[in-house]
């Protein structure tokens, strides 16, 4: 690190890569704050304002900032990309979105997208019945698609002929090819013309994660055969009309862009076959995939892609009509272009706030110890010399050294020919004189660290207990060790001097964030600053609001979190225009089969027993008992 220059907010916009992850909706200001600017007109907000008016009104943290905003930028920009890139290409047909609900269903999403895609005719994609429900339910534009995906019973067909009867432009997407048939029945016993879409198995296949989604393998779909057979059964039906739309998806999250464009040809090509097959197809839908990118790298790395919002639409566009082209369409038969962007459109608009509560780790130490007295070990006085004379020129010797005595030292604690008190001053000597040679090669060359001490910071790094649950809250990073980008949201003017991991209050060895975005590699710690109890520290972590915002988990008993939606005024302000509190411990554990008078009653009987033993008074009994009762009703997160 450049530690003789002055740190500035430019050096931390570098640190953290915010202007590269971004998406031009946060930045830090020249205060030191991290602010979001959710309409990108200009308006800012600092997130630590926010937190400030919560603490005025007694609302507690953790919490999730939602910007209905950038859902609704998200939303027309993506329109506008796939616009543009019609005009760009005078492709003679139009684009029209779709949000797969899946990626999130939470009500203020769902409505945000909806009202600012209505006069897009943005619509909405549903995997299963209750999403169905929700999404009938919506005024969406009469022309916007609502697409029924997912395996199907009677009852899911039913409702979606319904939506059909009621005037909506619902197209049932066939899995698999047995749900012809019940479609076609449900269809005549409700006395419609279904409109049906087909999933097609494309061989080609996506990259990234999600790879496995697309090709034959893939679980879903309809193989070459079967959308024959589909095609010709409507045929014989003179229902040949009915067959509107043909649906791919090669996965989430497609990294590269080239396995974009092959998918999208083989989808268009197939397409082009359909039509000439004389049914009434006028949909491509090329699914979702449309990447985020987490660590702002611009590579095909899983936690980012090699292209832009603009870059999928040009190519996507230019891909079908390309193939249209070649197959010799007339223009009016070049399709509807669907794509069904999820995580693109909602990542963006969540942002989860972690206080930092407390903070340990190898560099922090309760005080100092005594210095070596008479009785010492001999090692003792080694790493002391060790410590003493490390320098450029013999850092790689002292270090072996020391590691060699660490290991001595272990085998005498466990002989008993070293007591605790040597033990502990052993270790933090060893410590410092990890620090040590950190320090020295840092000063040697700030940009490179000889590979065989690579593993050096992160052991070095402390452990910032967070007030949160990883499983609740970042269950993607858990599960599918997403990355997202973190960042202090204060003291951005000032150099973070620490290493730190991330740890959360589950009493679960697995609930931290030990892997960081970097633009070239994973970083095992992030650079923070010195945590001081008397002035709050919060971390915000963004990019959260796809999919893991809905997949979270009770796991110790930690429930939903508090969330504010936050929406920047034309004239610099801003409203906190709702509150959601988040889950009380008597829901969770009301969950798990217990009822709360159950509880109290139990917990009433035994205080009863212990005051007529006198184990306490009968004035404690009730004191505790009204505790008790508080907790139960309270958040479940450390106050
Ligand atoms: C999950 C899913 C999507 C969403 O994909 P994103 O990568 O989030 O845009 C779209 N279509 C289908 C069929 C899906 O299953």
């Amino acid at each position: 690190m450049k530690t003789l220059e002055r740190f500035t907010t430019a050096d931390a916009a570098e640190v953290y890569g915010v202007p590269s992850w971004a998406g031009g909706y946060f930045r830090i200001a020249e205060s030191g704050l991290l602010e979001a600017t959710p309409t990108q007109n200009g308006v800012s907000v600092p997130l630590v304002a926010i937190l400030e008016e919560l603490k005025k009104r007694d609302e507690a943290l953790p919490v999730i900032i939602r910007f209905p905003q950038i859902l609704e930028s998200r939303v027309r920009g993506l329109n506008a990309a796939f616009n543009a890139a019609i005009a760009e290409y005078n492709y003679p047909g139009k684009y029209q979105g779709v949000f797969p609900i899946k990626v999130n269903q939470r009500r203020v999403v769902v409505e945000t997208i909806a009202k600012a895609g209505r006069d897009l005719a943005h619509g909405i994609e549903a995997g299963s019945k209750a999403e169905l429900a929700l999404c009938l339910a919506q005024d969406l534009h009469p022309d916007a698609l609502l697409c029924c995906n997912g395996f199907k019973d009677d009852g899911f067909v039913r409702l979606a002929l319904w939506g059909r009867k009621l005037g909506k432009n619902v197209v049932i997407t066939l899995e698999k090819f047995s749900e012809l048939e019940r479609v076609l029945r449900i269809a005549k016993e409700l006395g419609v013309k279904p409109a049906v879409g087909v999933r097609f198995k494309l061989h080609a296949k996506g990259s990234g994660q999600w790879e496995d989604s697309g090709g034959d393998g893939a679980k879903f779909g309809l193989n070459a055969t079967e959308l024959l057979a589909v095609a010709n059964r409507l045929k014989s039906l003179g229902l040949e009309n009915s067959l509107v739309m043909l649906h791919c998806h090669v996965g989430s999250q497609l990294t590269d862009i080239r396995r974009i464009k092959v998918a999208v040809r083989e989808a268009a090509q197939t397409y082009a076959e359909l039509h000439a097959l004389g049914v009434g197809i006028k949909y491509l839908n090329v699914g979702g995939g449309l990447a985020v990118d987490y660590d702002g790298s611009k590579t095909t790395f899983y936690a980012s892609a090699n292209y832009t919002l603009q870059e999928y639409a040009q190519d996507v566009v230019y891909s079908v009509l390309e193939t249209c082209k070649g197959a010799e369409l007339e223009p009016s038969a070049y399709p509807i272009i669907v794509s069904e962007s999820g995580r693109a459109v909602t990542a963006h608009h969540a942002v989860l706030v972690l206080p930092v509560l407390d903070v340990t780790g190898p560099t922090r130490y309760p005080a100092d110890l005594a210095k070596r007295d008479e009785d010492s070990h001999e090692l003792i006085k080694d790493l002391e010399q060790i410590l003493e004379n490390i320098n450029v020129k013999n850092y790689r010797e002292m270090y072996n050294d020391a590691v060699d005595d660490k290991n001595q030292m272990h085998t005498l604690y466990d002989l008993g020919y070293l007591n605790l008190r040597d033990r502990a001053r052993a270790e933090e000597l060893f410590n410092r004189i990890m620090q040590r040679v950190l320090k020295v090669i840092e000063e040697a060359d700030p940009k490179y660290v000889p590979e065989e001490f690579e593993d050096l910071p992160p052991l070095l790094a402390d452990k910032y207990i967070c007030n949160f649950s990883l499983f609740q809250s970042l269950p993607d990073h858990w599960a599918i060790d997403t990355l997202f980008p973190i960042v202090p949201l204060s003291r951005l003017e000032e150099r973070p001097t620490k290493l730190g991991t991330i740890v959360d209050i589950t009493c679960d060895s697995d609930g931290k964030i030990d892997k960081f975005i970097d633009l070239r590699d994973v970083k095992k710690a992030m650079p923070l600053h010195e945590f001081d109890p008397e002035r709050p520290y919060y971390l915000g972590v963004f990019l959260v609001g796809a999919y893991q915002d809905v997949l979270g988990s009770d796991h110790n008993l930690f429930g939903k979190v508090n969330e504010v939606h936050v929406t920047a005024l034309e004239d610099g302000g801003y409203d906190l225009d709702l509150f959601v509190r988040g889950q009380k411990a008597r829901r969770l554990i009301e969950g798990m089969g217990y009822t709360s008078p159950q509880l109290f009653s139990s917990m009433r009987s035994q205080v009863d027993r212990s005051i007529a033993m006198k184990v306490i008074g009968t004035d404690e009994g009730e004191s505790f008992l009204e505790h008790y009762d508080e907790e139960i009703v309270g958040y479940t997160y450390l106050e």
